[in-house]
């Protein structure tokens, strides 16, 4: 595939994995990966956690600007894509520069949803998406401030867990009834939620915020919490800047097939930005998980450069606040779920079972369940309600049943 020249439009995971699987596939052709950012492409996972605790300085590098080079794959930083012309066999970037490609994946990612209204407040906004994101928090967390987090997502609350570790004072408000409610069950959001309060950590949950003065956040219900710092973590939103101007309908993220194929046939999407079909949930998704950022990205990059291979794989991702760590395979909420284990002691298990298979779990500090589990779910194996409701039973025997 000598006359292929790719260009991936975002060097975040899915496009830093991608142009790393492109390689490893056997491609010979030229590689490009561009990214916005200044950074050498990067893992954003460590950026809520070890860089907010101060036992990381950054976050992890995907590789060496050695290794890239050392495999041909070009990398133009603090760079953006802003076109691609098939016919014309070439890509713009936004300082006017123009790359030779007839074959481009777009891994744009997503962006904080934002609180526009709140930004121009006395008091200091931030979001969480990027390494200066995080040293940013880490500054305001180091003097010990009283912090507002608005959204009990997953970066609200690990924000939240690391903030207070630190000696901060935290109030996460959230506008759901629960914690993480669509996509946890409740026993799971509700954990969540006595740990953090036995931390310290006030919740305001099913109020949303209506403003902000020099004193804190004033809720929709006029109380006030007070704060010196807001932290933002409210859900993200597509990086549709470029499919748009290639005329991709894609306000709910890039329509893909399951080879990463956008309706434009030399285009490609993976990661964040894709929107698949997930024959489990029944509907199309954008999945914002670490292993689909990876997974599905070097799935595409197969694709593209030759080997045909659907990509089908559960959503997966994990998340680690204090000495909590909770996995979540599939749809764990779609029906009332099988408890295992006692929540009292830290550990547990909840399994959501329909028709006779797995379609979703979530571990609570029992990763060895989520090892067959993952296998469960993606087999879509036979297993019965009686085998999942008995507490002997150790979940990795039916895997070895099943295959
Ligand atoms: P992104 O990481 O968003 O990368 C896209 C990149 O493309 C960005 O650098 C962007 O600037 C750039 N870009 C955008 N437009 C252009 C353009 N036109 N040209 C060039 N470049 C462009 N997932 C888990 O499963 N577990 C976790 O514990 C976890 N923790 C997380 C913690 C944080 C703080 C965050 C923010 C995310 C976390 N995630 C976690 C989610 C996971 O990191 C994301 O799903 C993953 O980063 C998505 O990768 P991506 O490459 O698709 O998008
Ligand atoms: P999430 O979608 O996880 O959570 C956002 C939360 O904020 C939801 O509970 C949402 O409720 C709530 N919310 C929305 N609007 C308001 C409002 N106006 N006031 C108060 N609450 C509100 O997004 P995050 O921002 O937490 O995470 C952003 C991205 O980072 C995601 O892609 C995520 O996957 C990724 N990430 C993943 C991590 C992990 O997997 N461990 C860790 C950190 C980040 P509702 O659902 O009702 O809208």
């Amino acid at each position: 595939m000598e006359h292929v020249s790719i260009v991936i439009a975002g060097a975040g995971q899915a496009g830093a994995r991608a142009a790393e699987a492109m390689r490893a596939a056997g491609f010979t052709g030229s590689i490009t990966l561009v990214g916005s950012e200044r950074h050498l492409p990067y893992e954003r996972p460590q950026l809520s956690k070890e860089l907010l605790l101060g036992t990381q300085e950054t976050a992890g590098l995907i590789k060496s600007a050695e290794a890239w080079a050392e495999r041909r794959i070009d990398l133009i930083l603090d760079a953006t894509v802003i076109d691609f012309d098939g016919n014309a066999r070439q890509a713009t970037l936004n300082d006017g520069r123009k790359l030779p490609c007839n074959r481009l994946l777009i891994a744009t990612g997503t962006r904080p949803r934002r609180l526009s209204d709140i930004e121009t407040a006395p008091l200091p906004v931030h979001y969480l998406r990027t390494i200066e994101d995080a040293r940013a928090i880490k500054r305001a967390i180091d003097v010990k401030a009283r912090i507002a987090i608005i959204g009990g997502g997953v970066i609200g609350l690990e924000a939240a867990a690391a903030a207070i570790t630190s000696g901060c004072s935290v109030t996460v408000i959230e506008a759901a009834p629960g914690l993480l409610t669509r996509a946890l069950p409740k026993q799971a959001g509700d954990f969540l939620r006595d740990r953090h309060e036995a931390r310290g950590v006030v919740f305001r949950i099913g109020v949303t915020p209506s403003g902000v003065d020099a004193e804190g956040v004033i809720l929709a219900d006029g109380s006030k919490v007070a704060a010196d710092i807001i932290i933002v973590g409210i859900g993200v939103e597509p990086e549709i800047s470029l499919a748009s101007q290639l005329g991709l309908d894609a306000k709910d993220g890039i329509k893909v097939d399951c080879h990463g194929q956008t309706e434009i046939p030399e285009v490609y999407a993976a990661g964040d930005v894709a929107l698949q079909f997930s024959a489990l949930h029944d509907r199309w998704m954008r999945i914002e998980t670490w292993a689909n950022a990876q997974d599905q990205a070097v799935n595409t990059a197969r694709n593209m450069v030759g080997q045909e291979r659907a990509y089908v794989a559960p959503p997966w991702f994990w998340t680690d606040q204090y000495d909590i760590n909770l996995q979540v395979v599939g749809d764990p909420i779609v029906a009332e779920p099988i408890l295992r284990g006692d929540p009292a002691t830290g550990r547990f298990t909840l399994i959501s079972h329909r028709g006779d298979q797995i379609v979703g779990a979530v571990v609570i500090n029992t990763p060895r369940d989520m090892a067959a589990l993952r296998r469960l779910v993606a087999s879509g194996a036979h297993v019965s309600r009686a085998d999942l409701e008995n507490p002997a039973l150790d979940l990795r025997r039916l895997v070895s049943a099943k295959s």
